[in-house]
């Protein structure tokens, strides 16, 4: 009943901001109108059809569909699809569950054919693909190796050739508010294929609302898990949280002016097993992070140490599946007491000068976040590129990673779980790209 009322709702305000199109637009010549203006909609379960190598499966998506409107010289305006997340739960295939499903666009603009008369729509489009079932099969590619530190276990992903279908309302004219109806229909086929138990896929969203938007803000959740029996446990890991998390939003506030990025951090959850206080090896800590799955945040492991080789190869913490909505963190309360003197072994995997120690990571958290949104060290392949000399910079365990965000870092940020929300933004990026 109250959905109804809502659909009813939108259509009025639809109807009176958009059908007397010609009174609007005499009046819309008179304003100068800048910049671009965005609408955006949440997805929440919208009915799909996943093909896979064992047939089709109904499965629920939720994500986030946008684009973006911008007034051009001659034609007036020119709507790009610049967002399309989608995330499921695992299907069935030949090969196994396919585990948590995420999409985004490959890139953030594709240009959107558009009748003003009718409001009908379509747009060519190329997305990313990954599902868990990938990185079990195949493994990960090793990124980061040039500069030392190896903290970066990138997946390999699928791209999908898609396209959008659908309805918008007639003679669409930019509002700095308010909301509109939208029906939409987003096909994709499997085009390079890592894994390729997912096929092809079709998402149905009729009478999607969409919110106008002059700066929309991004958001990521991230779940802390920390090793212990609760809250309440005076032993419980996850002693170095506080600060990281803090020098993380920092870091990605800095994006402010040139796209507003928010972590939102929810509680902590507890891990009760005391074998993953100190992990001794790359497998303990995979099993580590397969403890907890949120599908809706990014999960960020923390154990009480590693050991002392696992914490000089890694810079004591690393990102798995980054890029995407499996994107996991695994990293220690010891990346803020490094052993004094510092470990000898660790000094080639600390580019960034002399080893130090103490209390001494504080930017790490901010790193290997860099790496969920999709982000390379400087200078390395695989990922989207980042700025030298930035928080992407490896540092290994004997020195922090710089404080610093640059435009080009925010910009070329990606996961599947950015969701769209209102936040305001005040940073600006140290580096101007
Ligand atoms: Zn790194």
């Amino acid at each position: 009943m109250e959905r109804t009322w809502m659909f009813l709702l939108a259509g009025l305000v639809g109807c009176c901001l958009f059908a007397p199109g010609t009174a609007l637009m005499a009046q819309e010549t008179k304003t100068v109108m800048t910049g671009s203006h965005y609408l955006r909609g949440s997805l929440e379960k919208v009915k799909g059809v996943v093909m896979t190598d064992k047939g089709p499966v109904e499965v629920a998506f939720s994500g986030t569909v946008g684009f973006q409107i911008r007034r051009t010289p001659k034609a007036g305006f020119a709507v790009s699809l610049d967002r399309l997340s989608l995330i499921a739960k695992g299907v069935p295939t030949a090969k196994g569950n396919s585990g948590l499903i995420g999409l985004s666009l490959a890139s953030p603009g594709y240009a959107v054919k558009y009748d003003r008369k009718t409001g009908q729509f379509s747009a060519a489009f190329r997305s990313v693909l990954h599902y868990e079932l990938i990185d079990k099969v195949k493994g990960f590619r090793q990124t980061g190796r040039a500069k030392g530190e190896m903290d970066n276990f990138a997946p390999y992903t699928e791209k999908m050739a898609g396209t959008l279908r659908g309805r918008l309302p007639a003679n669409l004219m930019p509002a700095e508010q308010g909301t509109l109806r939208f029906d939409g229909e987003a096909t994709m086929e499997l085009r390079s294929p890592a894994l390729g138990a997912i096929r092809n896929l079709k998402v149905k969203f009729p009478g999607s609302i969409l919110e106008w938007l002059k700066s929309p803000a991004e958001l990521l959740k991230i779940q802390p898990v920390f090793v212990g029996a609760g809250a309440a446990d005076p032993d419980a890991t996850g002693r170095a949280y506080e600060t990281l998390k803090n020098r993380a939003a920092e870091v990605f506030g800095k994006c402010g002016t040139v796209r507003c990025l928010k972590l939102v951090f929810n509680e902590p959850v507890y891990v009760d097993n005391d074998s993953y206080r100190v992990l001794d090896d790359s497998a303990e800590a995979i099993n580590f992070k397969s403890e907890v799955n949120v599908d809706d945040a990014i999960e960020v492991f923390f154990a009480e140490r590693m050991s002392t080789s696992l914490t000089c190869s890694w810079g004591g913490g690393a990102t798995y599946s980054s890029g995407t909505a499996s994107a996991k963190i695994v990293t220690s309360d010891q990346q803020l007491s490094v052993p004094c003197p510092c470990p000898a072994s660790c000094a080639t995997y600390c580019p960034l000068g002399p080893c130090t120690c103490g209390a001494l990571n504080n930017y790490h958290l901010a790193h290997e976040l860099g790496h969920v949104v999709n982000l390379a060290h400087p200078g390395d392949s695989g990922l989207a590129p980042s700025t030298a000399t930035s928080v992407m910079e490896p540092s290994g365990f004997c020195n922090d990673n710089p404080g610093t965000q640059s435009a080009k870092n925010c910009r070329n940020s990606a996961n599947p779980l950015l969701y769209w929300g209102k936040a305001l933004c005040f940073g600006s990026p140290d580096i101007m790209d």
